[in-house]
């Protein structure tokens, strides 16, 4: 595509002059440092599509990485409104999954290994093998820690040395824990199987030492963009080095105030050594906010002040906050509701959510996060009993339901059937999925028949928009391309917008943004959570917390409960990060009412 004057105004005209530097500085290494909403994702997506547009980058030759496979698909659809289709958007995991499964014959040879989706399954028999009894708490645990390890780049060899200070699963001695690491590895080998971290581990190894395969690669990608880059790890960071080789044409994006996955060996240090490793960076600070109202973003400034440095925590994980300056108008001011226990929050929050609904903001504009998963029940009994729609987690295992996997199935041999006769796609769709629980009003029942009834009126909506717009260029909608469409985006994991509330943990929002956000749980023990009993692991959890309140446009609304059952004892107290953000005659009254009931 030729770089011309309506392409220009296209894709820099929506960009402020910082975010304009990112956008055409597009050759060599670039940094952008800057705070949440302030436009960082924008801009590297609009560079991508501007580098294409003025012809100095192949899309096919461009890599964009992001955290979740839900966020590299919000960028592919992005770039693809912006006129710039078939750039690669993937995870590090999905990127080095794909290369390794290409040059897995040449690099190794034989059949390629399979996955380890889940580490349970080999930990308690590598357990059982040391004659260790595991509960799952403490699976989960040795799996964290091993993740931790192999991300850090430790074997079995190095990780005792390098683990001496950290605090073990179970109160296992550091050699267990070693032992541990070694069965797991060894009964993966045994069986031809790979885990998560082996997949970058090997690529890494690949293209280290096999110069061949190195500059195949090294041919195929020229351009490498990375967004949220306080959140990598030492082996994505080694990954991301062999990718690029000797060239630097690297940029790269994040908020270290937003760095949430230390737990896992992320790092923001790669951020902010990111200038001092690339001397002739380009270096961006952003610090207009677009997405939040000043109300919001004066929440998240407070929050983010109120840190202060304790005794024993690591040097340099203290980057100095940005002070974020919201470009929107004054909305309203963020509220709070403390509850008795958690069944009255979530009724609380269903009741405050039908209110935003009635006054006419978009159930798919609202959403719940939490701390844990495991605070999702109670949130999707309420949503449910409210007879409000929810969608779980994000959207990224929409096609992996088995309700998606049958509908897929079901629709591609009735598609065979019909072959390209003209139907009415949308009836035969609906038809068909009734058969798995789809009607034309929503059910008023349990949580898991509501979620089944959202996915598959998502494929429903989805058949109604595609007949739509096929109906407005004069065209035929055949069930056929339908089924190729939904075969399309399965592959690209590409999943259909879902009307509902969207129920996340904090942690998996990132990156996102909804007019309205409810942060619940926010008592002590769940925020921050009962294991962070560092100074860097609080001081984590208030990051985890800015990111949860810069995920909100408008409507931010805080919640806690004082007791986990209805009746039980109120022993919780409120989260002592909201000393900082909530108005102090308020606080007052909250602690009082905590004290008599006490
Ligand atoms: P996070 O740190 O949460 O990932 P971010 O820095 O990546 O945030 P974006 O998601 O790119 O921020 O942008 C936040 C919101 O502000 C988006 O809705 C985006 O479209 C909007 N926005 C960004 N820059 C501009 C701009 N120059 N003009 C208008 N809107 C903008
Ligand atoms: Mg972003």
């Amino acid at each position: 595509m030729a770089s011309d004057a309506s392409a220009e105004e296209r894709i820099l005209g929506g960009l402020d002059p910082e975010q304009r530097v990112v956008a055409t500085t597009l050759q060599g290494p670039v940094c952008v440092r800057a705070g949440a909403g302030t436009g960082k994702t924008r801009a590297i997506t609009h560079r991508i599509a501007w580098g294409i547009a003025s012809g100095v980058y192949t899309p096919q030759k461009t890599l964009a990485l992001t955290f979740t496979a839900r966020a590299a698909n919000e960028m592919r659809q992005r770039l693809r409104q912006l006129g710039a289709p078939g750039v690669q958007a993937r995870t590090f995991h999905s990127a080095a999954l794909r290369q390794l499964q290409y040059f897995w014959p040449q690099a190794v040879g034989g059949p390629p290994p399979g996955l380890v989706n889940h580490k349970a399954r080999l930990l308690t028999e590598a357990a059982q093998s040391m004659r260790l009894t595991t509960d799952r708490a403490t699976v989960r645990d040795v799996a964290g820690e091993i993740e931790w390890a192999k991300v850090s780049m430790l074997t079995p060899d190095t990780y005792a040395a390098a683990a001496e200070k950290r605090s073990m699963p179970m109160g296992y001695d550091v050699r267990t824990m070693q032992r541990l690491y070694q069965s797991y590895e060894d009964l993966k080998a045994d069986r031809h199987l790979i885990d998560f971290e082996d997949v970058l581990l090997i690529t890494v190894g690949i293209l280290e030492e096999d110069e061949r395969i190195a500059a195949a690669v090294h041919a195929q990608y020229r351009q490498f963009v990375v967004d949220e880059y306080q959140d990598v790890s030492p082996l994505q960071q080694r990954l991301l080095d062999a990718w690029l080789g000797q060239r630097d044409d690297v940029c790269v994006v994040g908020d270290a105030s937003q760095t949430i996955y230390s737990f896992t060996g992320a790092t923001s240090r790669h951020l902010l050594e990111f200038p001092s490793r690339h001397p002739n960076a380009r270096v961006v600070e952003l610090i207009r906010d677009y997405r939040s109202t000043p109300q919001v973003v004066n929440t998240a400034n407070q929050l983010l002040a109120a840190r202060r440095p304790a005794a024993g925590s690591t040097p340099g994980t203290w980057a100095t906050p940005l002070q974020l300056i919201s470009q929107r108008p004054a909305g309203p001011e963020p509220s709070w509701n403390e509850y008795p226990d958690d069944e009255a929050e979530a009724a609380g929050v269903a009741t405050r959510i039908q209110d935003l609904i009635d006054d006419g903001v978009p159930a798919r504009e609202i959403a719940v996060l939490f701390r844990t998963n495991g605070q999702s029940q109670a949130f999707e009994a309420a949503l449910a009993d409210a007879n409000i729609g929810f969608q779980l987690r994000g959207t990224e295992r929409f096609f992996n339901r088995p309700e998606i996997r049958q509908a897929l199935v079901q629709i591609r041999s009735a598609a065979k059937t019909l072959g390209d006769e003209p139907v009415r796609v949308p009836q035969q769709v609906r038809d068909m999925l009734s058969s798995l629980g789809y009607s034309a009003r929503a059910p008023r029942s349990d949580s898991a028949t509501r979620a089944r009834w959202e996915s598959l009126s998502a494929l429903v909506s989805l058949a109604d928009s595609m007949a739509h717009r096929a109906a407005e260029e004069d065209e035929e909608f055949t069930l056929q391309e339908f089924s190729d469409e939904l075969e399309r985006r399965a592959k690209a994991q590409e999943a259909p917008v879902m009307d509902g509330v969207t129920l996340a943990s904090m942690h998996s929002a990132k990156g996102l943004e909804w007019d309205a956000v409810f942060l619940a749980g926010l008592s002590e023990g769940l925020m921050p959570i009962s294991f962070a009993d560092t100074a860097d692991g609080v001081d984590e959890e208030r990051r985890l917390l800015y990111v949860g309140i810069t995920r909100a446009r408008e409507h931010l609304v805080l919640s806690w409960s004082l007791s986990r059952t209805p009746g039980g004892r109120p022993t919780r107290s409120r989260s002592r990060f909201l000393d900082a953000i909530l108005p102090a005659a308020a606080s007052n009254v909250a602690q009082r009412h905590v004290r008599t009931r006490r």
